[in-house]
């Protein structure tokens, strides 16, 4: 039976920064990667204008957002006019077009909440999604993007937690874990409430950017370069942070009854959201607001069950963070 972990990190844990941020650096997307990717990017371009000469290609997710792995996929948004036609026959036409140009398993997914075409690159060997006119999406990856610009130790923390969840199984959400960007999300949220702040809540703020996606208002501060040195008074180190993360969420956090909301940079109430557990078909056992879309719970694919293994897992690193001699490696091993 695992010890439960307690609240005040162990003294040496600094001692462990070098090693995670070693592990850090080797997860960065090399120039090579990088230009791989370019190049599946312009090809596509190359294809869809073919058939659309007017729509616009949008990088989102990790490809755009900063919080991009060498393993991660390319994510791309077209943005169009679809006249009469709707998204899902745009869709099956572009399967086509993809298709004919000699992408390899190319499948439109159009019963998806976004639907898709997936696809592959025969000469990256990259997979490739592409949804249509999903500008929240957009603004979601732009947030990210920004808020990684205003603290050095947002992108490190996020990474180390993105490779655990990968090589712990919890990253998964057809199989009922959280999604990479519901990471992300936790990760500016721990920063944005630790003492002293690290990160501010850019939604909070006066709004420079504003976007505005089928009725929903997308706006926040984006001058990010009028917050460097915003978390500097807070020395904590990155193993600090990466301990703090998983100690938070191991037996800090009140599942039962709060909602993390990078929103308001803070956790609000079920009961204010109507996210109780009884609401329909949600769950809502681990609750984590959209920062735009504010009526999705990104926590809503987690069922009692996986709650149970997500718990386990965010202990067991906390744990091993404390106590363990070579938490390097023991936190990554495979499951
Ligand atoms: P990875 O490196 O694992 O590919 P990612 O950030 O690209 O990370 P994906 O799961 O591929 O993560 O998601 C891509 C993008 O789609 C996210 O950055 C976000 O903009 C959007 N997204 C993903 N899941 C959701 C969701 N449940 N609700 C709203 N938007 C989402
Ligand atoms: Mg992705």
């Amino acid at each position: 039976r695992m010890r439960r972990p307690e609240a005040e990190c162990r003294h040496d844990i600094d001692t462990f920064t070098p090693g995670l941020l070693a592990l850090y650096e080797s997860l960065k997307p090399s120039e090579e990667h990088r230009s791989k990717q370019k190049q599946l990017v312009d090809s596509l371009a190359k294809s869809v204008s073919k058939e659309w000469p007017n729509a616009q290609m949008h990088l989102y997710g990790s490809c755009a957002n900063s919080f991009g792995t060498s393993h991660s996929d390319v994510d791309v948004c077209l943005e169009m006019e679809t006249g009469t036609q709707d998204a899902i026959e745009v869709l099956v036409k572009l399967a086509d077009v993809l298709r004919t140009d000699g992408f390899e398993n190319v499948e439109a997914i159009t019963s998806a909440r976004v639907p898709i075409v997936r696809m592959s690159d025969p000469g990256s060997g990259f997979s490739c999604d592409i949804c249509i006119n999903n500008l929240l999406a957009v603004a979601n990856t732009k947030l990210l993007k920004d808020y990684a610009q205003i603290d050095q130790r947002l992108l490190q923390l996020a990474f180390l937690v993105k490779h655990w969840a990968k090589q712990r199984g919890v990253n998964e959400t057809y199989r009922g874990t959280l999604s990479s960007y519901a990471y992300v999300l936790m990760c500016i949220n721990f920063l944005q409430q630790c003492e002293p702040k690290i990160l501010p809540c850019l939604q909070a703020m006066e709004p420079t950017y504003k976007l505005t996606v089928d009725g929903t208002e997308c706006a926040y501060f984006d001058k990010v370069d009028q917050l460097q040195g915003f978390g500097a008074d807070n020395k904590a180190s990155v193993a600090e942070l990466l301990w703090g993360f998983f100690h938070y969420w191991a037996s800090q956090h009140h599942y039962k009854r709060d909602v993390i909301s990078v929103r308001l940079g803070k956790t609000i109430s079920k009961q204010e959201k109507r996210w109780t557990t009884r609401v329909g078909n949600d769950r809502h056992l681990v609750c984590i607001e959209d920062p735009f879309e504010v009526s999705h719970d990104l926590g809503r694919v987690v069922d009692r069950q996986t709650i149970r293994i997500l718990r386990e897992e965010m202990e067991r690193a906390a744990v091993v963070l404390q106590h363990d001699d070579d938490p390097c490696v023991t936190l990554f091993e495979p499951y």
